[in-house]
């Protein structure tokens, strides 16, 4: 920030219907109020600023818009008692990059009640590696094992595997003792999947659309990032008693299927939200990413950017191309 309170964020403006997103400056008083003042560090690309950059109204409806659904930094200035200055926190969902000023700008201002404090040993990179993504591929996982997931129980499938969520689940489940099939369009990807921690890595078309109502049962549980078809598929494959956590649509929103998984298996389709839910769940999965859930070689594999590189790789997500965990470095 600058003497007369300026800062650069990566804003996107609606021109003529056509959405562009560009490097500008802006000043403090361009952020909305809020109670706490926070020097964004690093952020981190999600699905989710890949529509709000490409002027989809679900996510963002007006412009111009600053993206980044996270956000990891300094409290700079708070009305609240906590987070104070100086404190480190972590802001992922709520509003946050959706029609509030997002973390592709340097300063964020938002309620003390989206902060998470910063978990021992972490800083904000390590965080942002994770993100939005991260936590939802670790409350996928929390939802498996609250149902009763064991290794023993046989192979869990991991669709969009080599995505943002995707990737993470696989680590985290391989390192869990889970024998994970990953479910890639990326054939040039399988040896990184390995690497992560899969046992298998197969094509998408594992999930091609079937008219049988049931298949033969190949998964005792899963991680669907996908939805659409490809899901309505892997329903029709998971094992009696076995359940599917589901958090995405790339693959489309719409979900046809029939009830017989759920009423001839007993199959159970679990819903994941990470971003409305209470602040403490949040916090809860970020402790274990910051020990005993901890994914090594997510961490290392992370790329960084800058906000000059935001557009293509925004772009990427979009085209389905995009792979592993990518942070935004603000310094
Ligand atoms: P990414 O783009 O990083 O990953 C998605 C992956 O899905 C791609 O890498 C690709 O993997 C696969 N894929 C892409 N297009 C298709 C398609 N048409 N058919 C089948 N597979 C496809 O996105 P994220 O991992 O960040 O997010 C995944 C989903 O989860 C998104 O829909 C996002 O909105 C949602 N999400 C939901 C959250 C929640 O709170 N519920 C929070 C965070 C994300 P591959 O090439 O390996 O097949």
């Amino acid at each position: 920030m600058s003497d007369n309170n300026e800062f650069k964020a990566w804003r996107v403006h609606e021109r003529d219907g056509q959405y562009q997103g560009a490097e500008e400056v802006l000043r403090l008083s361009d952020l909305p109020d809020g109670e706490v003042l926070i020097k964004v560090r690093y952020s981190s690309l999600n699905y989710k600023d890949a529509l709000s950059a490409a002027g989809n109204k679900g996510v963002t409806r007006q412009y111009p818009h600053t993206p980044g659904i996270d956000a990891a930094g300094e409290v700079v200035a708070s009305t609240a008692g906590t987070p104070a200055v100086g404190d480190s926190v972590i802001v992922t969902g709520y509003d946050l990059g959706m029609n509030t000023a997002g973390g592709f700008g340097q300063f964020i201002r938002v309620p003390a009640s989206w902060c998470v404090p910063m978990p021992a040993g972490w800083d904000g990179r390590t965080a942002m590696i994770y993100g939005t993504a991260g936590l939802t591929a670790g409350l996928c996982v929390q939802k498996l094992l609250a149902m009763g997931a064991k290794p023993e129980q046989g192979k869990v499938a991991v669709t969009g595997a080599s995505g943002a969520v995707g990737s993470v689940a696989v680590e985290l489940l391989a390192r869990l003792g889970f024998d994970v099939v990953a479910i890639s369009g990326k054939a040039d990807h399988a040896d990184s999947l390995k690497a992560l921690g899969a046992a298998e890595v197969v094509g998408r078309e594992a999930l091609t659309a079937d008219k049988k109502p049931l298949l033969k049962p190949q998964f005792a549980n899963a991680v669907d990032t996908v939805g659409g078809s490809p899901l309505a598929e892997l329903l029709k494959q998971i094992r009696p008693g076995g359940s599917v956590a589901c958090c995405g649509l790339v693959a489309g929103p719409q979900l046809e299927t029939t009830v017989l998984p759920f009423i001839l298996r007993g199959v159970n389709l679990l819903g994941v939200d990470s971003v409305e839910i209470p602040l403490t769940d949040k916090q809860a999965v970020w402790s274990r990413f910051a020990a005993d859930w901890a994914c090594p070689k997510t961490e290392q594999a992370a790329r960084d950017i800058g906000r000059g590189q935001l557009g293509g790789a925004l772009q990427a997500f979009l085209k389905g191309e995009s792979a592993g965990k990518i942070v935004l470095d603000h310094n």
